[in-house]
């Protein structure tokens, strides 16, 4: 599969970490005192998926605002050095944990080794995290950077299995807190990060 190029033919890089999307708000890192979450840039309305779309979600703003939680966006393979648009990619063998352990690799559509993007960017991601002090990451399930509980399968027909992500793996070993936007309708997730 060949990605659609946009008219000017290059990819975008979103930079998340250094440029937030327009409206976010982020304090300078570390100061202040206001608590903040990492988040899926994409699922703040950031168009830095792999086919170039976003996956905006209300419920995670809503959750974000009711808990007084100013958020962190990123996009993990954009700060890896992956363009956007960018061929999907999904973890061969393993999850996160395997390809941080290297026992595990992560190919793209068109069968390039990617496993050295995904890395770097999961450790850009925990940079930010702890640079912002982050103790809460609301990121994107599914995603083979940031699904917390499952991934894609790895052979691209569209079924998951369970699992980590990159970015979700590193950012877990690190003791930080990693939601889906699946888990945000859910009581339990909200009462148990209220303070
Ligand atoms: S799921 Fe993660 S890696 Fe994929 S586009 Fe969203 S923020 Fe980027």
């Amino acid at each position: 599969m060949t990605i659609a190029v946009p008219a000017d033919g290059k990819t975008r890089n979103h930079r998340t970490a250094e440029a937030p999307s327009p409206g976010l708000h982020t304090d300078s890192p570390g100061g202040g005192t206001a608590r903040k979450a990492l988040v899926s840039a994409c699922l703040l309305g950031s168009a830095c998926r792999y086919d170039g779309r976003d996956c905006a979600d209300p419920a995670v703003r809503r959750f974000l605002e009711s808990r007084g939680l100013t958020p962190v966006p990123v996009c993990p393979e954009e700060l890896g050095g992956l363009g956007t648009p960018r061929p999907r990619a999904e973890i061969r063998e393993g999850d996160g944990g395997a390809v941080l352990a290297g026992r595990g690799r992560v190919f793209d559509f068109e069968g390039r080794d990617v496993t050295g993007a995904f890395i770097a960017g999961a450790r850009a991601a925990l940079e930010l995290a702890l640079r912002h002090r982050c103790g809460l990451a609301v990121l994107k399930a599914g995603s083979p950077s940031c699904g917390s509980v499952r991934i894609s399968a790895g052979d691209f027909s569209g079924r998951t299995r369970a699992g980590s992500g990159v970015t979700s793996a590193l950012l877990k070993s690190a003791g930080i807190r990693v939601v889906t936007e699946e888990d945000i309708p859910e009581e339990d997730i909200l009462d148990s990060f209220n303070t």
